[in-house]
């Protein structure tokens, strides 16, 4: 697919990246994958630096070209995974999420929860059959694993839409070496108390936004699996991704 390099200002969404096809960012789904640019966040072990600070490069994309693609090879796909960076913060993400219901593929939204009144939007407007909600550290730690010292309730509205919604949904936390320990499991825990589905993942060494943490070695298995022993009182299901 054609990469172009464009002014943002041309469109009402700015988008970083895009896979035509995979199979690992939708559960059970051939989805292509869309990545906005952008994020009120600086997770310190974030691995798409290029999309959260502005100036950094990368290639970008016209969301009309996307979207031709998509209309070409929809018999071929299930969904469309919009992630980022964050999504929730693209003024033209709800046009842009319209455009996709009218091709018939299923929706799945990626968020840090920093927008709860767009995902409220997009919830009650239908625009999403399947979301992805990071919960980033225990309330102590949400400004350490977030770099973000904005306002925590904003987060914890976000957790409330989903667990009040019809679609099915999961919280995720990466679990990082420096910022994570056991004892982070019970607040966590609190947070997303009566979750149908938390994952955890490990952390993976490799390009990220605090250079510190680009050889960090990743937690060791047995740290995940305490890590969700501890975890499993508060949600119906516990897994361990990757
Ligand atoms: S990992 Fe953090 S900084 Fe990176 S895109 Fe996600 S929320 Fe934003």
């Amino acid at each position: 697919m054609e990469r172009k390099r464009r002014g943002r200002a041309m469109n009402p969404v700015s988008i970083g990246g895009y896979i035509q096809t995979s199979f690992l960012d939708y559960p059970g789904s051939a989805a292509a994958v869309v990545f906005f640019r952008g994020c009120p966040f600086r997770c310190p072990f974030c691995h798409n630096p290029e999309l959260v600070i502005p100036g950094m490069g990368g290639d970008s994309f016209e969301w009309r070209d996307i979207l031709g693609d998509l209309e070409r090879r929809k018999n071929f796909l299930d969904g469309v995974c919009i992630t980022g960076g964050e999504p929730t913060i693209q003024e033209g993400l709800i046009s842009f999420l319209g455009d996709l219901r009218s091709l018939g593929l299923k929706i799945k939204i990626d968020t840090n929860g920093a927008r709860p009144g767009v995902l409220e939007h997009i919830l009650d407007r239908n625009l999403a059959d399947y979301a992805a909600m990071d919960i980033k550290a225990s309330r102590e730690k949400y400004p350490l694993a977030s770099g973000w010292n904005g306002d925590l309730s904003l987060v914890e509205k976000s957790i409330s839409l989903l667990l009040g919604s019809n679609i099915p949904f999961e919280f995720r936390t990466t679990l990082v070496p420096g910022i994570h320990g056991l004892e982070d499991a019970p607040g966590i825990g609190d947070m997303i108390r009566g979750a149908p589905l938390y994952v955890l993942q490990r952390f993976r060494p490799g390009n990220t936004l605090d250079p510190a943490f680009a050889e960090t070695s990743s937690l060791p298995a047995w740290f995940a699996e305490a890590f969700r022993e501890r975890v499993l009182p508060f949600a119906k299901e516990v897994r361990i991704r990757g």
